[in-house]
């Protein structure tokens, strides 16, 4: 042992069924929930989502910028482009933005509660939808 560091961990499972194919889920209020219920006051909290056509992100919860965010990752990764992939499942797109969006956030505890700003929502990306997706929200501390 390391000095005399006593860390907890704590863990939950988030399901959230999705509507679209691409859409932008908030999360914030589960992922505070898990937070709140682990009773950790400072720490780390890991917000990961175990698939491969879904990702992990933050901002603000207007319903435009929703918008917005969906159209850019559509075009910027744009469906039926020829991907070798799309042989197999047709999901090419949906792979590679979650590929470059990333699967997992962290954020900092204080005092019982997730640091962030007044503006930024914790989002699931659903990319290849509508699905039931998994979030795992992992919390350390003490
Ligand atoms: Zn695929």
């Amino acid at each position: 042992m390391i000095m005399g560091i006593l860390m907890k961990v704590e863990f939950d499972d988030i399901t959230i069924s999705t509507r679209s194919r691409t859409e932008v889920v908030d999360i914030t209020s589960r992922v505070e929930g898990t937070v709140t219920r682990s009773a950790i006051k400072n720490g780390l909290c890991l917000v990961h989502t175990v698939h491969t056509t879904a990702a992990i992100a933050v901002n603000e919860n207007e319903p435009n910028l929703k918008a917005d965010i969906v159209r850019k990752i559509r075009e910027d990764f744009p469906a039926g482009a020829g991907w070798a992939h799309d042989r197999i499942d047709d999901n090419t797109d949906a792979h590679i933005a979650s590929t470059y969006i990333g699967p997992t956030r962290i954020f900092p505890i204080r005092g019982g509660r997730i640091v962030k700003g007044t503006w930024q929502s914790i989002f699931l990306l659903e990319l290849d939808g509508p699905r039931n997706r998994q979030v795992v929200v992992e919390i350390m501390g003490e």
